[in-house]
């Protein structure tokens, strides 16, 4: 039924922002659309010529104007639909102002054709500035209207010239077409030039949303679709639409936004959309969307001008981030085809780490039943991912390292366990230090803890090979106990901050391969991981240096390396940063030299790392068994131990010391550098692959506490569940 034409009060018309500018032929259009789907049209067809600026003809079939109304439809501030100033708070359609067809009636020649369903025919009349140029002739028409208007902005000369060109304002009527079309799905639109035959987008009334995407964006788009919703009756406001996944990326964000049906934009929400999906596009590429939001009326302000498209509403920050959090939870539920890289879900645990933690004995939950399909390999030994890319795998290299060597190679360095799983290991190592006496430091190289051997528990078989070893050599020598408050405190640091699921996965993990020197996979239970070999190797050095402290074995350099060469090798690197304002770098290394020298009692004591008096490195700490770091590092990691580190503080020195020289030692990208071309490139190549199962991978088993925010940074990513995988090639 059409509905009925009322002048509105006086105070209603001045209450309401007035003035609407229809500043080009798209806004136009937009609003001569939102009229269409007021009057309950399921068929829209705008044609144009000259972008719209010498003819636009909108055709619905709605509702169409009665005759008794045609003679103010273009007058200001009239509408059908309000009539108090309290309504417009409940508003549900499009148009309320009454201004759109006024307007254009003042810079165009408007004629419009309508039908209504009981009237027995149709009526055709022409309008200026507002008003009726004479009676409405009756004329032959089906339901509905037609709007034509010609010659935009014939009579502001300013405007007309201030527009583009006529193409530009085409891809503009196309654009918002296109848009209401997708969000009208179930209605059909079509937009083309005047005189073309073919439309430039067209929409079928049967079409779904997907479908109308593809049709306007393309099929590379439309695959790569998750539908989202929500909901959230605190905030008063439901959403849905369809988001790309991390497979497809564009070089621009395209956010289609409606607000209660509305076509609208928020750069608020864009931005925080923007953030969730930087974290799974590549760098410069962006997401497409089409999201629809419906908030309680009462809560957007609707009386916005209406060349004004940012949108603001209230609890527009929650909303938005409510937003936000969907769709960033539906993008990590994405990746069960072919998305990986998107996940930081750890085994079946929350963040927080602080749950009980299963023996890896039991798969599953006692009483619950195992299917077939849920069954795992979980013997490390049995086939990796090695045996499909090496078909001839080579015995592991010789570990001894050509460049600097172990002074004492049957050393068992590994042989220290982090206690990780009892309760309180501060508490565990203030009764070690209490029961133990000092013991010379002399006596520290080939030394493991006596208590290695108590505190840990049965594993595997190796394991407890291994720990009959420990109990050999732990008779024979006794292990220094470190008194220092501060290392206690960075020991409590470490307990304190373990991430227990993390740990059980590492514990228990079954090896799968090397992705490069920075990735490598494992399988836990029926998942699949790839884990950050740098950070998590890194970690693990850097606990080693805390809980062997004092301890350390020494690894002898072949040939004594001078500091000073060590410092301007740094200085030279790009990564150094050296400007000229730092002065000459001759002076730096030398500073360099006597300040380390100066430290070489300290650093040899606790850390073993060894400076003669001609101020030559002679040796570094050994920290795991068969493990030497990539001496690329070596030079950075001088120039680092004089700029980086805080030898003022005692507990921040250990800390900084200890962190630069994990990163010295962690597993790193320099690795793939150490095969030259031509020399023996396999054995090299699978130096570092050995070094990352049997060294790494191998003292993840025991000796580490992974940290609660390992779980959080994308070190740990989870790329498939295995039933998964099941689903993907039942469909094969
Ligand atoms: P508003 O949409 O704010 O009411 P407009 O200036 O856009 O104001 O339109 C004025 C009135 O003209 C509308 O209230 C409606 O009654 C009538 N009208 C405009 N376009 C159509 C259409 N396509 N079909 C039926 N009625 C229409
Ligand atoms: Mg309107």
């Amino acid at each position: 039924m059409a509905g009925v034409i009322r002048r509105l009060d006086e105070t209603v018309v001045n209450r309401i922002a007035a003035g609407e500018v229809i500043q080009r032929p798209a806004n136009a259009v937009k609003e001569m659309i939102e009229n269409c789907l007021d009057a309950k049209s399921t068929n829209i067809q705008v044609t144009a010529k000259d972008g719209g600026l010498k003819l636009l003809q909108i055709q619905d079939n709605g509702t169409g104007v009665r005759r008794e109304d045609m003679e103010i439809v273009c007058e200001r501030f009239t509408t059908s639909k309000l009539q108090t100033f309290e309504d417009l708070s409940a508003i549900a359609t499009y148009g309320f102002r009454g201004e759109a067809l006024a307007s254009i009636s003042h810079v165009a020649h408007v004629t419009i054709t309508t039908k209504t369903a009981d009237a027995k025919c149709a009526y055709r009349a022409n309008y200026s500035d507002g008003k009726l140029k004479g009676p409405p002739k009756p004329c032959a028409g089906n339901q509905g209207t037609q709007i034509i208007v010609e010659d935009l902005f014939y009579n502001v000369s300013t405007r007309r010239k201030a527009l583009k060109s006529p193409s530009d304002e085409y891809s503009r009527i196309v654009e918002v077409v296109s848009r209401y079309a997708i969000h009208n799905s179930g209605k059909s639109f079509s937009v083309k030039k005047q005189g073309e035959t073919v439309a430039d987008v067209r929409t079928l009334p049967n079409a779904s949303v997907v479908d109308n995407i593809r049709g306007v964006f393309g099929n590379a788009v439309s695959r790569e679709l998750i539908e989202v919703g929500c909901e959230d009756l605190k905030l008063a406001y439901k959403m849905k639409g369809y988001i790309s996944n991390a497979n497809y990326s564009v070089k621009k964000c395209m956010l289609i936004l409606f607000i209660n049906h509305r076509l609208v934009e928020s750069s608020a929400l864009k931005k925080a959309i923007e953030t969730v999906y930087a974290a799974y596009l590549p760098k410069n590429s962006h997401p497409f969307l089409y999201l629809s939001l419906e908030i309680a009326p009462q809560n957007v302000d609707v009386n916005v001008h209406p060349t004004k498209h940012e949108v603001h509403f209230l609890h527009e920050d929650s909303v938005i981030e409510s937003v936000q959090k969907h769709i960033e939870s539906k993008l990590l539920g994405s990746n069960s085809s072919r998305t990986y890289f998107t996940q930081t879900l750890l085994p079946g645990l929350s963040v927080s780490g602080g749950s009980e933690v299963k023996s890896s004995s039991t798969t599953a939950e006692a009483g619950e039943r195992v299917y077939a399909h849920q069954m795992v390999r979980t013997d490390c030994r049995a086939q990796k991912l090695d045996a499909f890319l090496l078909p001839k795998e080579k015995p592991p290299p010789d570990p001894e390292p050509a460049g600097p060597s172990s002074s004492s190679s049957s050393r068992e360095a590994t042989s220290r366990t982090i206690d990780m799983d009892e309760t309180d290991d501060a508490d565990m190592l203030q009764a070690l230090d209490e029961q133990e006496a000092e013991v010379p430091k002399n006596d520290k190289e080939g030394s493991v803890s006596a208590h290695d051997a108590q505190r840990k528990r049965p594993r595997t078989e190796q394991q407890q090979e291994k720990q009959e070893e420990d109990q050999m050599v732990a008779a024979t020598s006794k292990r220094r106990v470190i008194k220092l408050n501060s290392i206690k405190e960075l020991r409590t640091e470490i307990t304190e901050n373990t991430h227990k699921g993390l740990q059980e996965m590492l514990q228990n993990h079954s090896f799968v391969g090397c992705v490069n020197p920075q990735w490598t996979l494992i399988q836990h239970h029926t998942k699949l991981y790839l884990l950050n070999t740098s950070k998590l190797s890194q970690e693990l050095f850097y606990q080693v240096l805390i809980y062997d402290f004092g301890n350390f074995g020494v690894l002898k350099l072949s040939t004594p390396a001078p500091l000073y060469d060590l410092a301007m090798l740094a200085l030279e690197s790009e990564e150094s940063g050296w400007t000229e304002d730092d002065g000459p770098k001759e002076g730096l290394a030398q500073y360099i030299v006597d300040f380390l020298k100066n430290k070489s009692e300290m650093l040899e004591d606790y850390f073993s790392m060894e400076i003669d008096q001609e101020g030559n490195l002679i040796g570094l700490p050994l920290l795991l068994d068969k493990y030497t770091p990539v001496m690329e590092g070596l030079p950075m990691f001088i120039l680092r131990l004089a700029t980086e580190v805080n030898w003022d503080n005692e507990k921040e020195c250990f800390r900084d010391f200890s962190k630069e020289c994990s990163a010295f030692y962690s597993i790193r990208k320099q690795y793939i550098l150490e095969a030259e071309p031509g020399e023996e490139q396999d054995a090299e190549l699978n130096s570092w692959r050995w070094k990352v199962e049997h060294v790494i991978f191998k003292a993840f088993r025991s000796l580490f506490s992974p940290q609660k925010r390992l779980s959080e940074d994308g070190t740990v990513l989870q790329i498939a569940n295995l039933p998964d995988l099941y689903k993907v090639f039942e469909r094969c």
